[in-house]
């Protein structure tokens, strides 16, 4: 039986970004002719914020204190699951060294960067979870210097519990700067920062753009676009659960995709259903994002079996993928391409997204087809190192000369020859 899509999706994210590349690239240019000054007209003009920019200690402590307890709490345990979670992921980062022949020993370390620059978007929703996110991983990673930056609302400037979360996981400074002013700041190192030597975390395409300008100059950890989810239902799974997780991803913008796949048309049915009236008993905003993220992104797509689901799954390499059908172990094996995956009904996205330990920043628009989303290892350069005795430099140094030689290099020939010349002398080396 042919895949059938039981709804299709009427747009696709790809949309057209050139006038987006055209703002970007004039604010980055200006900013970087213009330093401090250029940037916080920047700030004026889209954020409406004159306050501080670089937060002072008695800042972050009158944030602090308007946090409430509980979110205190909260915040300490979503930091505490993420911490643990990159730690476990440190400990596969091996530094090793190996006698690659006799007397050659060649090693490699993982060196963090020591500038680590943390979006934190703030625009639509406060992200309070990129925060811990983006900056508790960087601190286990071990960069040095991290800066958060998160834009300041107009007259209020960064939520509270932004700079709350971003100090208790680590940031050595705070920034009230967003979008593509934020993130030239923490390249260029205005404002007394140190340069950034990666960009990590979500935004908008304005920030995207930016961090894909800018790559080169700096890493980035990936360019990232709408938030996309997939679910894989068989018959197994609660209709109701189905479509309140699609529901809950759908809310984070007009154009989130969220895909069901399954091979159970009547579970597709009820969950068809359901998803309208609970998207209509969302508040008002959440509610605009998630209608218009379903009328026009969404597809419902009903497969032959389990093997042609996972297939379809991988063809759309989603950035969340959520698995509610029998046999768990078999799908873990089976499936191949997604950013962050949740295995029955038990956990959801949500978790993954706010408090359960594993990263939320994660590959979007197919892009896990290649990359996983962000961990100790997108802060760190594994790089190599080798040293040797005279007896062990021996093979290596005729083998050098030839090859460059051959090459037609005869300078590298010769930065062996001189060290055969100096350890073995009078012998003949061709
Ligand atoms: P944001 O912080 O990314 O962007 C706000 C900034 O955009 C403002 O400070 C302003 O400077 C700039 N801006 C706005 N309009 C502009 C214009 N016309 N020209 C130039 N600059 C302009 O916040 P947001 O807008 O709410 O976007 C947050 C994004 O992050 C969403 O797309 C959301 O889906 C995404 N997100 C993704 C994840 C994930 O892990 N994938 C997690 C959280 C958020």
């Amino acid at each position: 039986m042919p895949r059938e899509y039981l709804k299709k999706a009427t747009l696709t994210s790809n949309s057209d970004a050139s006038e987006t590349k055209k703002i970007v690239r004039e604010i980055l240019d200006d900013i970087e002719a213009g330093g401090d000054a250029k940037a916080l007209e920047y700030a004026a003009k889209f954020d409406q914020y004159d306050g501080e920019i670089i937060l002072s200690p008695e800042a972050i402590q009158a944030a602090a204190a308007q946090v409430p307890d509980k979110l205190r709490r909260d915040i300490q345990f979503a930091h505490d699951n993420v911490r643990r979670f990159a730690e476990a992921q440190l400990n596969t980062v091996a530094d090793f060294e190996i006698e690659v022949v006799p007397g050659l020993i060649a090693g490699q370390k993982a060196i963090p960067v020591s500038g680590a620059g943390c979006y934190v978007p703030g625009g639509r929703y406060s992200h309070i979870a990129s925060a811990i996110m983006t900056v508790t991983t960087a601190k286990v990673a071990g960069c040095k210097n991290i800066v958060a930056c998160s834009p300041p609302r107009p007259g209020v400037g960064v939520a509270p519990a932004i700079i709350y979360a971003a100090h208790v996981c680590g940031a050595d400074k705070i920034l009230a700067m967003g979008g593509v002013q934020g993130v030239a700041a923490m390249t260029f190192g205005l404002f007394g920062l140190p340069k950034a030597n990666i960009l990590v975390g979500p935004g908008n395409q304005f920030v995207a753009e930016a961090k894909r300008m800018l790559f080169g100059r700096v890493g980035i950890d990936m360019i990232a676009g709408p938030t996309d989810s997939l679910i894989l239902a068989d018959a197994s799974a609660d209709p109701m659960i189905v479509a309140t997780d699609l529901v809950g991803q759908a809310e984070h913008g007009y154009n989130s995709p969220v895909w069901l796949v399954t091979d159970d048309r009547a579970l597709a049915n009820e969950v068809m259903r359901l998803v309208p009236l609970l998207i209509d008993d969302l508040p008002e905003v959440n509610r605009d994002n998630a209608s218009a993220a379903w009328r026009d992104y969404a597809e419902v797509i009903l497969c032959a079996d389990r093997d042609d689901m996972a297939a379809c799954s991988d063809d759309y390499a989603p950035e969340h993928l959520t698995v509610q059908a029998d046999d768990l172990e078999w799908w873990l094996d089976r499936l191949s391409c997604y950013g962050s995956l949740f295995l029955g009904e038990e956990t959801t996205v949500a978790f993954g997204d706010k408090a359960s330990g594993t990263n939320h920043v994660l590959p979007t628009s197919g892009a896990a087809s290649y990359t996983g989303g962000l961990s100790v290892h997108k802060y760190m350069k594994i790089v190599t190192w080798q040293r040797a005795t005279r007896e062990g430099a021996k093979p290596v140094a005729e083998a050098t000369a030839r090859i460059a030689r051959l090459e037609g290099m005869e300078g590298h020939a010769r930065t062996a020859d001189i060290r055969l010349q100096k350890y073995f002398p009078g012998e003949n080396f061709d």
